[in-house]
């Protein structure tokens, strides 16, 4: 069977360049790069020219970048490192309402230990308003974290002057930007932001690996303590071959990035106008003049958007719903809803987000297969037909 692969938004293969780049130090330099002896320092080595390299591509200083094992970790140590390092100052941090779980949780686990959190709202497309934001800082604010690109809708915000709000105010502030990382150009400096998520796998690099920019003198407490690794601000045995994968991708991203955008964006816009096309009553959810071009986050009324999904992996097309399956139980996207979607059309959603590998004939094959699914379900949906009768 055809296997088409729409959900490089949850993961990306590997970039086989990456592969070659690592395979050195899984089989030849697999010492620990805290060790004197020379094994020990071939990986060291390789560690550290991969940081000044992912340094150079981003425009930061190499001792600003700690390794870590994912932007959840990464996320997590901002929120709950910068929360512990500053409650002598204040005790209020405000976010979004659209973040990834890994910067709302952790929020979610401070506000039942004692803190404030303000989520900022959201418009139509997925924009937080600037103003809402200026209003929404405190004396007692310590943190502001907005994420630079949605994971699910796509919408890009203007992280520089969200940053200049807070700087206003002397507060620091944090992005996580895995999505954004390898889709759009991301200049740290140019940014000014104090504190940046990034994760490997969402660009082509290996899982499990990933790194967390904090600007010189930005203080945060180490998430994980038993050992003086990354400058006693993470501890634990580094990812030599993961991180050295993780340069390689990111080299790979930056350099090829406006080829790959190009390709991408010609496959979405097909996807756009064949979906509005051929499936009635479709919508687009988002900004479709302004977002990462990859993600095309639709809502098909009367089509349960699960039932979608696994319809179209037996066709073998991976696309995903964007929702949270808690406990058993389908959640409809919290970005949906905080967008002002209904939660009846929210569970209809499901999103395409495209890849570099992705073809013509990928798209071809997705607007024959899924017509029919949509129209099958409609009609095993009650309230939907009724509605489209009355
Ligand atoms: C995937 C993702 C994460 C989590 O990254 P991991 O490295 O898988 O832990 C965090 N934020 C966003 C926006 C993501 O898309």
């Amino acid at each position: 069977m055809r296997r088409i692969y729409f959900d490089h938004n949850s993961t990306t293969p590997l970039d086989s360049r990456a592969l070659e780049a690592m395979t050195p130090y899984l089989l030849e330099f697999y010492g620990n790069a805290s060790s004197v002896h020379s094994v020990g320092q071939s990986a060291r080595a390789g560690l550290e020219k991969s940081r000044e390299q992912i340094a150079m591509l981003l425009n930061c200083r190499p001792d600003e970048l700690y390794f870590t094992s994912g932007a959840t970790e990464s996320d997590n140590t901002v929120v709950k490192g910068v929360a512990d390092a500053l409650a002598h100052k204040g005790k209020h941090i405000v976010t979004s309402r659209i973040e990834h779980h890994a910067v709302l949780e952790p929020c979610e686990y401070l506000s039942r230990h004692g803190y404030d959190i303000t989520y900022l709202s959201v418009d139509r497309r997925g924009y937080v308003d600037p103003e809402e934001l200026r209003g929404a800082i405190r004396d007692d604010t310590i943190l502001v974290s907005i994420m630079q690109a949605n994971n699910e809708v796509g919408t890009i915000q203007d992280i520089k002057k969200l940053c200049q709000i807070a700087h206003d105010k002397g507060v620091l502030f944090h992005s996580d930007s895995v999505q954004a990382l390898g889709k759009i150009p991301v200049d740290i400096k140019d940014l000014g932001v104090d504190f940046l998520s990034g994760s490997a796998h969402k660009f082509y690099g290996p899982k499990g690996c990933g790194f967390l920019f904090a600007k010189t003198g930005a203080r945060f407490t180490p998430f994980a303590h038993g050992g003086a690794h990354e400058r006693n601000k993470r501890a634990g045995t580094e990812n030599v071959a993961g991180v050295v994968g993780m340069a390689k991708a990111l080299e790979l991203a930056v350099t090829e990035l406006g080829k790959n955008q190009t390709h991408i964006s010609t496959l979405a816009k097909q996807l756009f106008d064949g979906l509005l096309q051929s499936v009635p009553d479709s919508h687009f959810q988002g900004d479709p003049d302004h977002r990462i071009v990859n993600t095309l986050f639709f809502t098909f009324p009367g089509a349960e958007g699960e039932a979608t999904i696994l319809s179209m992996d037996m066709k073998g097309i991976a696309v995903s719903s964007g929702s949270a399956c808690t406990s058993g139980a389908v959640e409809p996207s919290h970005v949906l809803l905080a967008m002002g979607v209904r939660p009846e059309e929210a569970q209809t959603a499901v999103r395409f987000s495209l890849g570099k590998g992705n073809t013509k004939e990928d798209i071809e094959y997705t607007l024959e297969v899924l017509p029919p699914i949509i129209e099958r379900l409609r009609m095993m949906s009650p309230i939907y037909a009724q509605s489209k009768t009355a």
